[in-house]
């Protein structure tokens, strides 16, 4: 389901693999014509899958679901190999993918089936709201999660009856394409989904100036941009954006058993996570106990390229980003850092590897204090109660995800007081974003709009409340004097003001 047309402005680009630079492949590279026709066609099909009975969507969903595990080792090495994490990162992707489908095939059909709502005058009125779909809906993904920021945000919006055009990073487009073949195979019509590889200034553009619905997961300062574009076409838009998520150790936690949670809060994906810890705060009941034995468990991280299980962290994304990590460690050093732990570059095992680095003693003029690193660097800060925990992990211009390590009633309490789409309790990330049916997205500026739960499939309808009159007009019958009609109408509302909810 990957576009076949050609313009002057397409071209082909490699991709090459960041862990080790061997080519992974080659493919299409479109310009804004093609995009333009993409969505053109995306446009004509949309009627017509609309109408295709939901339980005929839900099937294909399902067999989509079968063949991504089917095809798991497949998917795995190409994610892997285009984006240089290690295995259990990608396994990540491959769950994400097939639990969304799983869930959204089921739940579409109560979702979408119209909603009786509450009325002025009942058994008179009777009102229904109905959930049609936007039309064409745009996605833009980027490359941290390849299947899963691309394909599993385009799930609930196929489902309930859209055309997707999806723009892949121009770094890892090889696993959509492949997923989009998987969904051919499963029996989505042409044009239902097409993934078009390009690059923002062309394809991405192109998306935004004529799709009807934006579903974009990148950085703030890029989603602040889009967002202001999508408001000028008056078009529905979901920002999935930057976050600088604390994590908070309290001052019950069991340490021995939070360590490793911790490090895979922090590690996971080489912290190339948008929910992924970049900042702590320990409290000082238990700082002497923790923090070394965490930096303990960070050095015995197995780090390599490869397809083997047992790698706890993989490459960066790429030589650019590999500076970017560096320099914002080189910063904060210079200006007064201590690395516990990490703080350099790993050529030894590839070009693109960097440690995974604590740091301690970090000044507020650092940049990393505050900016999003999106790399294997995590800052601790020892504070003397979970209140200035709190407000430290609320000082900032982010909101995505929290953390917290410790007995659960401490926890849910504090977790009452952070500012944070999702907060998770001994868990960095996972418990939060597995929980499919509950929302997850960004306060602040992490975000606008929100992926999973319900809300994650409707954001991709539109509403069409019908609303039938019976027996009585609303304005009264014929033949009473208003005045007589408004006050039996203020009579109802006095005496049913209780009865009515
Ligand atoms: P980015 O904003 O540079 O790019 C993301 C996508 O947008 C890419 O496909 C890119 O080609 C496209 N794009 C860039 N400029 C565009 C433009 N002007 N018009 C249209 N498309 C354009 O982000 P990135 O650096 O690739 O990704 C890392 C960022 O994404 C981090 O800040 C991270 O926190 C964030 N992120 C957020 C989530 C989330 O769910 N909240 C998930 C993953 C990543």
């Amino acid at each position: 389901m990957t576009t076949r047309l050609h313009n002057d402005s397409d071209t082909t680009i490699t991709i090459k693999n960041p862990a080790d630079g061997t080519i992974v492949g080659t493919t299409n590279y479109y310009g804004a014509e093609t995009a333009t026709q993409v969505v053109e066609r995306a446009r004509a099909k949309q009627k017509e899958w609309a109408a295709t009975p939901i339980k005929e969507r839900k099937k294909i969903m399902l067999r989509y679901h079968d063949l991504v595990l089917k095809h798991q080792n497949e998917l795995l090495d190409i994610i892997q190999d285009e984006n240089g994490k290690n295995r259990r990162a990608a396994f990540e992707e491959v769950l994400d993918n097939a639990l969304t489908a799983r869930h959204y095939a089921y739940r579409a059909e109560k979702l979408l089936s119209p909603d009786r709502a509450k009325v002025a005058l009942p058994i008179a009125t009777k009102t229904q709201v109905q959930h049609a779909p936007v039309g064409v809906v745009g996605i833009i993904a980027p490359w941290n999660y390849p299947l899963v920021l691309a394909i599993s945000d385009a799930i609930p919006a196929i489902l309930a009856g859209n055309t997707v055009v999806l723009k892949p990073d121009s770094n890892t487009p090889m696993t959509s394409l492949r997923a989009a073949e998987l969904f051919a195979e499963a029996g989505l019509p042409k044009d239902v989904l097409t993934v078009i590889p390009g690059s923002g200034r062309e394809v991405g553009q192109a998306l935004v100036e004529q799709v009807d619905y934006l579903m974009f997961t990148g950085s703030s300062a890029t989603g602040a941009k889009l967002a202001a574009q999508a408001g000028e076409r008056l078009i529905g838009f979901s920002g999935e954006l930057g976050g600088k998520n604390p994590l908070i150790v309290t001052s019950d936690v069991d340490v021995d058993k939070a360590v490793s949670g911790v490090r895979h809060a922090c590690f996971s994906n080489t912290g190339q996570l948008c929910i992924s810890i970049e900042r702590m705060y320990v409290h000082r009941d238990v700082a002497d106990r923790f923090i070394p034995a965490f930096v303990r468990c960070v050095e015995k991280m197995k780090i390599g390229a490869g397809h083997d299980w047992d790698i706890d962290m993989g490459s960066l994304i790429s030589a650019d980003h590999a500076d970017t990590v560096a320099e914002f460690v080189e910063d904060a050093v210079a200006k007064g850092a201590t690395v516990a732990t990490g703080g350099k570059r790993l050529p030894n095992i590839g070009p693109n590897f960097y440690a995974p680095t604590v740091l301690l003693n970090v000044p507020e003029d650092a940049r990393l204090y505050r900016e999003e690193v999106f790399g294997p660097v995590v800052y601790i800060e020892v504070v003397d109660s979970h209140e200035e925990a709190i407000a430290k992990a609320n000082d900032t211009e982010y909101g995505l995800n929290a953390s917290i390590f410790g007995k659960s009633s401490t926890a849910q309490e504090i977790a009452r007081h952070l500012e944070a789409g999702t907060v998770n309790i001994n868990e960095g990330y996972s418990a939060g974003w597995s929980s499919i049916g509950a929302p997850m997205g960004g306060w602040k500026r992490s975000g606008v709009g929100r992926r999973h739960g319900d809300g994650g499939l409707l954001k991709y309808t539109e509403s069409r409340t019908v609303a039938e009159q019976r027996i009585v007009p609303i304005g009264g019958p014929e033949g009473l004097a208003p005045e007589k009609w408004a006050g039996l109408l203020t009579a109802a509302l006095k005496y049913g003001r209780d009865i009515l909810r």
